[in-house]
């Protein structure tokens, strides 16, 4: 199949901020295009080559792309960086260089998606000082059979600059439509990727299987199934008025979630947001296995920091000083830590997903030889209210965040926020309670001691109705000079000309971002705003939500992808539970 198929959806794509069109694109690429090679289009779209956890990354520097152009056009590398220059977009320039290109050639290959992918396969491949050439002369043989669209799409996707705005539930409803006839039947392709986090894998088994296989589609070790979420609830009576059904607590550690998947002697690790993070816990990779009662194991547990003289407990920022690509030896003797267990998704060739809760804990507890390292996550069966006010009290005690609160015949719900699931924090009880995590998506240039750096921040949280990043507050407090700094560094990486489209902003920043940095923010209050747009229309007509008095946590969440962020549903339900809270004060 034609490449220039897929770079003209992509130049469409391009041209259009409309979710309706920009799925209508993806329908009609992906009914011409054969079941063969659907898992390829579908990592190419969104300038991939596999699925993120699997971590190959096809990484060009821009200088080397710009000497592959000059070889393949005869333009000099100097003219290409002045075209770069002047308008702003390196897909553009490649484009506008082709068009011009002097050199003919004779031999002229026809572009497939297949050779692209293969090509730039290889190119991933490629490691070391020396393979700077290699990769130099690959692209250019790309570029030199490439017409100006299919050059502008290559050099976007290798330069890692292919930002279209769509995500994966909007190729999930060109899925369901391209193959089922309607968006109807989309829950049961976000099930099965719910269960392996690889949209190739799901669009082939569409495109070969038809939608009916996927009900029978599988949990497997090494694919990491996306977590099940809690709701929040500020106390015991609001936790019986949610969940309806009789239910267990478990202590909420500060840590961090990580996935663990084995298979014999291969362990890999993954975060909440399933990025592989095998390399910064060789102590999970080498203490657990001796743990571990099963040759194939999936598993959900809490890694947290602790003291080592007392066994308390520490907070999440110890935790991330874990985070770093050298030293990480010295990092594992000072910073310590214990693997709490909480759940068990597959065991020896057998799902547990459908399980309930109460069976899983079942098998989990029989899956674990428990040691000062690895150990089963406490917990305790309630029946009264009090017994969940004792149990928060010995968790917090121990230097926990606080509960969570789980129903005990749920089954394991990848991807799910449901009230199956539910946490409760002590710090809940007062003002906003929560924290929230919302997106960066623009920023504001600051002035005096700001000046050269950014002032404030525009943030949105996330809907998951439209896949959308509504805007809900501007934050400029809470700042230090050194996190002003870092912002200023990580958010340089981010800067998009043109808005995403699935940014809604009622202001306008000086910069936008690319959608992906996610930060903790605490509030005072939720209001109505007539500039925010953030459930626009949802309580009262013409007005969003806004968050009154933001201010920044110190905390950027790494392990968070910006469709973790808090939800705009979940601003709704905080909306309306401080009314609450309001109207009862009133009544006394
Ligand atoms: P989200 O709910 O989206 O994960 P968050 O990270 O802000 O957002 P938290 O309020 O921290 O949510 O609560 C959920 C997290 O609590 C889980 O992702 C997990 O890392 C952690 N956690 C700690 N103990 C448990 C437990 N016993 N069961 C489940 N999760 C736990």
């Amino acid at each position: 199949m034609k490449f220039s198929l897929v770079a003209d959806t992509l130049g469409y794509m391009e041209g259009t901020t409309k979710r309706l069109e920009l799925t209508q694109h993806l329908v009609d690429l992906f009914k011409i295009t054969p079941p063969e090679i659907i898992s390829k289009v579908a990592y190419l779209l969104q300038g991939k080559l596999r699925p993120e956890h699997e971590g190959i990354e096809i990484g060009v520097a821009e200088k080397i792309a710009i000497r592959a152009l000059s070889k393949s056009t005869g333009v000099p590398a100097l003219k290409i960086e002045h075209e770069y220059k002047k308008v702003g977009d390196f897909g553009h320039a490649t484009a506008n260089i082709l068009e011009q290109k002097t050199q003919t050639t004779f031999l002229k290959e026809d572009i497939t998606i297949e050779r692209v992918y293969d090509t730039l396969f290889k190119i991933a491949e490629l490691k070391g000082n020396r393979s700077q050439n290699m990769k130099m002369k690959y692209i250019s043989s790309l570029l030199n059979d490439a017409s100006p669209i299919e050059g502008r799409f290559i050099a976007k996707i290798i330069t890692s600059n292919l930002r279209l705005g769509v995500a994966d539930y909007t190729i999930l409803d060109a899925l369901s439509i391209a193959f089922t006839g309607s968006k109807e039947n989309r829950p049961m392709l976000e099930h099965a990727y719910n269960v392996c986090s690889d949209l190739g894998r799901v669009a082939e088994d569409v495109a070969k299987n038809g939608i009916e296989a996927l009900k029978h589609f599988q949990v497997s070790v090494f694919s990491p199934i996306r977590p099940m979420l809690a709701e929040r609830v500020k106390d015991a009576q609001e936790a019986r008025e949610k969940i309806q059904a009789d239910f267990a607590a478990e202590y909420k550690l500060d840590g961090e979630r990580v996935q663990v998947h084995m298979q014999k002697d291969k362990i890999i690790l993954y975060s909440r947001s399933l990025e592989n993070i095998t390399n910064y816990y060789p102590d999970i990779v080498e203490k657990i296995g001796k743990s571990i009662k099963a040759n194939e194991i999936i598993l959900e547990a809490e890694a947290v920091a602790i003291n080592e003289n007392t066994g308390e407990f520490l907070p999440f920022q110890e935790l991330m000083h874990r985070r770093r690509k050298y030293n990480i030896a010295k990092a594992v003797n000072e910073y310590p830590i214990t693997v709490n267990f909480f759940d068990i998704m597959f065991v020896d060739g057998k799902s547990c997903l459908d399980m309930s809760y109460k069976e899983r804990r079942r098998i989990l507890e029989s899956s674990i030889n428990e040691d000062s390292f690895a150990r089963v996550m406490p917990m305790m069966l309630i029946k009264t209210d009090d017994e969940v006010e004792d149990f928060l009290e010995n968790a917090i005690n121990s230097g926990c965040e606080g509960l969570m609160l789980k129903q005990l015949d749920s089954p394991y719900r990848a991807g799910a926020r449901a009230s199956n699931w539910l946490k409760l924090k002590r710090e809940y009880k007062n003002e906003l309670g929560d924290s929230l995590d919302l997106v960066v998506i623009g920023a504001f240039y600051g002035r005096g001691r700001r000046t050269g750096r950014y002032g404030a921040l525009l943030l949105s949280a996330y809907d998951e109705n439209t896949d959308g990043y509504p805007s809900v507050c501007k934050v400029g407090t809470g700042f230090t000079d050194e996190s002003l700094d870092q912002f200023y560094q990580i958010l340089s990486d981010k800067i998009i000309v043109k808005k995403d489209p699935r940014i809604d902003s009622g202001l306008e920043a000086d910069v936008w971002f690319e959608p992906e940095v996610v930060i903790e923010i605490v509030a005072s209050e939720i209001t109505l705003s007539p500039i925010h747009k953030t459930a626009l229309d949802k309580i009262r007509k013409g007005s969003g939500l806004a968050l009154r008095f933001p201010k920044f946590t110190g905390k950027i969440r790494f392990e968070k992808t910006p469709e973790n962020a808090t939800s705009v549903d979940e601003i709704i339900t905080m909306y309306n539970s401080q009314k609450k809270v309001v109207q009862d004060e009133k009544q006394f």
